[in-house]
């Protein structure tokens, strides 16, 4: 058999992705298991454990990223790498992430048991806190990696409860010792569920992500007064929940009115004292604008702010909003894209070019060495959610493009 017939195994990558999901599985068929929890601890566990019964080189930075390293027959070159996120949404769903790391396991685990030799030596990752939910910005681990953020500021960074990142990462055990920083790196795929719409309606099953849109976060926090609900005549309330309403309501309405392809979202709100009979005083909201020009994604943001001023003005709510986080649109490297796209036509897939409206590691890895990703569809365009699913056929074919380009990057 020749290194052209090769192929995964779909059962096993099956069966890898279901082990993994009964971590932090919840009633409704999804996953909880948010960055550096306990369910965390265990699914990094078992990653660690499949790692080494592959015989790879395991180690474990200051971030918590997870590599394992099959050598190459020259190793001093620079590797391949591939992987994304075992952590996931609050009830998300299966495949976010985990697919990327399943799939390039699936794809390390066919090349061992074939006794593959490469010219390169071929890495898989799992990088932490990719979602950026229990501790924000998104992609921290990959970020730190790239150099985009500092070690230090990550660690500082706290949940709701106000527990540190890097309390977090000591106590489940997976503060290791190598430093989180960029090597050289030949070539960097990311296979991922494709999270939207786009494959499904056109009918193809390989997705070929030209790059990923433009992100930015903002939180916005509005002040009014409380007081009792019964007294409190109308026309002299200073509601900071109703001012938080008309405001999520204009981001909303926002790209409708702006075109192109800008899409923004209010996704989660905490409001105070949040009683129902106490007129609301405090309320933080996040917005979340994107766009493949980075320059309308910032007019937009700019619109944003102006209108929540008019809005805080006329309710008598003071307005503060803060970007927290951004990111300027990525684009892939144009020959391993190409690679992606021909791997799939070779091996009978339909494929799509398209760009990913969702953020992933791809995009800090993508500032520090060539970069592409491998999309599958999301049935119904769902994902971040418990009933986000893949069929398992597509599973299989993204794997084996997978497989096909890290064996083209890993011998040239
Ligand atoms: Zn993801």
């Amino acid at each position: 058999m020749g290194i052209k017939d090769l192929r995964v195994k779909g059962g096993r990558l099956r069966a890898t992705i279901e082990e993994l999901a009964r971590i932090g599985g919840t009633a409704g068929g999804g996953m909880h298991r948010l960055t550096l929890t306990e369910e965390d601890r265990q699914a990094r566990d078992r990653f660690v454990h499949w790692l080494r019964e592959l015989g790879l080189e395991i180690t474990i930075d200051e971030m918590g990223n997870i590599f394992g390293k099959r050598q190459g027959r020259n190793p001093q070159r620079a590797m391949v790498l591939s992987g994304s996120h075992l952590d996931t949404q609050p009830k998300g769903g299966r495949f976010d992430g985990i697919l990327g790391v399943t799939g390039a396991l699936e794809a390390l685990r066919t090349i061992h048991e074939n006794r593959i030799e490469t010219e390169r030596t071929i890495a898989i990752v799992n990088w932490t806190d990719e979602e950026g939910t229990r501790f924000a910005p998104a992609m921290l681990g990959s970020g730190v990696w790239a150099g985009h953020f500092d070690r230090d500021w990550a660690y500082s960074r706290a949940d709701v409860s106000g527990i540190r990142f890097g309390e977090a990462l000591e106590k489940i055990g997976y503060r290791g010792k190598a430093p989180a920083r960029k090597w050289p790196v030949h070539a960097y795929y990311e296979y991922h569920i494709e999270q939207g719409p786009v494959l499904e309606k056109v009918g193809k099953r390989i997705g070929v992500p030209r790059g990923i849109l433009g992100i930015t976060w903002s939180d916005a926090y509005v002040e009014g007064e409380a007081n009792q609900a019964g007294p409190t005549p109308m026309n002299a309330r200073r509601d900071a929940l109703v001012a938080a309403a008309e405001m999520i309501i204009r981001v909303n309405e926002l790209p409708a009115e702006m075109g192109g392809d800008l899409v923004a979202t209010v996704g989660e709100i905490q409001n105070s004292p949040n009683s129902r009979n106490i007129i609301p005083d405090r309320v933080r909201f996040t917005v979340d604008i994107r766009s493949w020009d980075d320059s309308f994604r910032n007019r937009a943001t700019e619109a944003i702010k102006k209108e929540f001023i008019q809005i805080s003005q006329k309710r008598g709510c003071p307005v503060k909003m803060e970007t927290i986080w951004e990111i300027s649109h990525t684009e892939f490297d144009s020959n391993l894209v190409g690679r992606v796209e021909k791997t799939a036509s070779q091996l009978g897939h339909s494929n799509y070019s398209m760009v990913s409206g969702a953020g992933h590691d791809a995009a800090y890895v993508c500032r520090v060495a060539p970069t592409a990703m491998i999309f599958v569809p999301s049935i119904g365009g769902r994902s971040h959610v418990e009933v986000e699913t893949t069929r398992w056929e597509d599973c299989e074919a993204g794997a084996n493009v997978l497989l096909h380009c890290l064996l083209q990057s890993a011998n040239e």
